[in-house]
């Protein structure tokens, strides 16, 4: 798979991922792109002609392929991709983190002023204990539904099989020709999120 985006200043953030063995890494990462993508369509082998070899940055990808059973243990909670580390295919791991916290904030409150002010001999702190149970009631079924949807689009771009690769290109091609309406609502349950009130 190989992503563009374009960001201001005529700058271009480009992400590209594929099977390979985890921790082996090169000397020189900019090659070893061309090497793997320089044969594909433009934009791609100009992009990569334009790297700085010291821009590249590679990674492995780990995700939490078994869901914890929960986000929170007494007082502690975790959140983001300590809680459900996902494949980065939907480019939904920092949004979740980011849905996480909200309702992270909503279900702990804002403290009182009489807690938080300075002067008035109280320690400053949160003054009841946050539903942390509620905190994991509604993070964890949506996050797992998202990593679901992550993974499975993982599987869609990793296979290496020419024959799987074909039927799948040709299924897309044919969906978003036939329903491109039914396509783009696949997105619908990601993008509906609405936080807490
Ligand atoms: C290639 C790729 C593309 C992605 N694209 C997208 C995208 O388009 N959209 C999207 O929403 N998400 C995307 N993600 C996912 C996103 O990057 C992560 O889900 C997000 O960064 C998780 O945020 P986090 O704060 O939970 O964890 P992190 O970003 O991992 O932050 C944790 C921080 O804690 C620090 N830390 C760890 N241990 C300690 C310690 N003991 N003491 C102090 N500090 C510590 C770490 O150094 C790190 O800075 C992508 C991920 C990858 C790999």
């Amino acid at each position: 798979m190989f992503g563009v985006l374009p960001l201001a200043s005529g700058q271009v953030y480009c992400y590209a991922s594929a099977p390979a063995l985890a921790g082996v890494r090169h000397d020189d990462e900019a090659a070893e792109l061309k090497q793997r993508f320089g044969r594909w369509h433009d934009p791609i082998p100009g992009l990569i002609g334009a790297i700085s070899p010291d821009r590249v940055l590679h990674d492995d990808v780990y995700w939490i392929a078994e869901p914890l059973p929960a986000y929170h243990r007494g007082r502690v909670a975790i959140l983001g991709d300590a809680a459900h580390a996902m494949t980065p295919h939907l480019g939904q791991g920092a949004c979740q983190a980011i849905e996480d916290a909200v309702v992270l904030a909503s279900v702990a409150g804002p403290g009182t002023a009489a807690e938080t002010a300075p002067g008035n001999g109280a320690e400053p702190g949160i003054g009841t204990a946050p539903d942390l149970a509620a905190y994991t009631s509604a993070r964890r079924p949506r996050t797992r539904m998202v990593a679901s949807g992550s993974y499975r689009a993982t599987r869609l771009s990793g296979m290496t099989s020419p024959a799987a690769i074909a039927l799948r290109n040709t299924g897309i091609r044919l969906a978003g020709r036939l329903a491109p309406s039914l396509m783009l609502r696949q997105m619908d349950p990601l993008a509906s999120w609405t936080p807490p009130l």
